[in-house]
């Protein structure tokens, strides 16, 4: 199958390489992110390869539902009907919970998890529809295991862990599946401005000895949205390089 894919937060980082492993496999894709700079310049590098027929970015804030029916409706001008959504922005707080501003806790769960629930408005009942489709969501380790001074983006990866079980049970019967990648410590622009002794650190604590690169998360989210993982759904994927494995015993 290849088809018409959604990506959220397509212009930098995990969802730059997912868009453009599906560009190359032949799948028309809309790049929805916030950054409108960035997208216009990666829109520019990107059509220098392909067609305007298969690509577009939309300025979106998947946080927001008039934003998100905005991109949905530009979604089908451009391409008609969407066979895939990945919903992968997302952004970090750090801080214990008595320490985030409400307005910072608010937008890291409008972010992380009422995305999904406006991009499933948006373009759930066209698949419905059509009985077929497919959504993957970008969870994280910190969603499946607790982090020191990250409760709110512990809260809300949690939260996209276990609504993944409820999307999948209830689209089930109309042929769609639900799937999430759950990242490790990923080599994307915010990673790397780590100093490279956090960046050895991470890499040491993982059994494979390395970090995980976008582009390795690219080929899960395209395993999951595509016939390939049929009849995978409901599942909660890490790529992480073992990084959570590990129980935290002293050796
Ligand atoms: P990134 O910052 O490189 O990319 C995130 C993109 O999302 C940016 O282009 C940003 O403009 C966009 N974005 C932010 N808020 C938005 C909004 N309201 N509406 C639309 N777009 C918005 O980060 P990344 O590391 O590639 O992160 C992608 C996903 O992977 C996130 O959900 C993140 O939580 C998750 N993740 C990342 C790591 C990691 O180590 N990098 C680990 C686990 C999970």
């Amino acid at each position: 199958m290849n088809g018409t894919v959604v990506i959220t937060g397509a212009v930098s980082g995990i969802g730059l390489s997912t868009s453009k492993l599906f560009l190359a496999k032949g799948w028309n894709v809309m790049m929805a992110d916030f950054n409108e700079d960035l997208g216009k310049k990666v829109l520019e590098e990107l059509l220098a390869e392909y067609s305007p027929e298969r690509l577009a970015f939309q300025q979106c804030d998947v946080s927001s539902a008039r934003s998100v029916d905005a991109m949905a409706q530009a979604t089908h001008d451009s391409f008609g009907h969407v066979d895939s959504v990945i919903n992968n922005a997302g952004i970090f707080a750090k801080g214990a919970v008595h320490e985030i501003d409400e307005d910072v806790w608010d937008r890291v769960m409008a972010t992380d998890v009422k995305s999904i629930y406006l991009t499933t408005k948006a373009f759930v009942p066209e698949m419905i529809e059509r009985k077929s489709g497919t959504i993957v969501n970008t969870a994280s380790i910190s969603g499946l295991q607790g982090d020191y001074n990250m409760a709110v983006y512990n809260a809300a990866k949690g939260a996209v862990v276990n609504l993944v079980r409820a999307m999948a049970l209830d689209y089930g019967k109309y042929g769609i599946r639900v799937n999430n990648v759950n990242p490790g410590p990923t080599m994307t622009p915010m990673f790397r401005s780590n100093p490279q002794s956090v960046i050895d650190e991470f890499a040491q604590a993982s059994p494979l000895g390395r970090l995980v690169q976008p582009e390795d998360i690219a080929r899960t989210m395209y395993f999951l949205a595509s016939d390939e993982s049929d009849p995978i759904t409901g599942q909660n994927i890490p790529v992480s390089a073992g990084f959570e494995i590990y129980s935290g015993q002293p050796v």
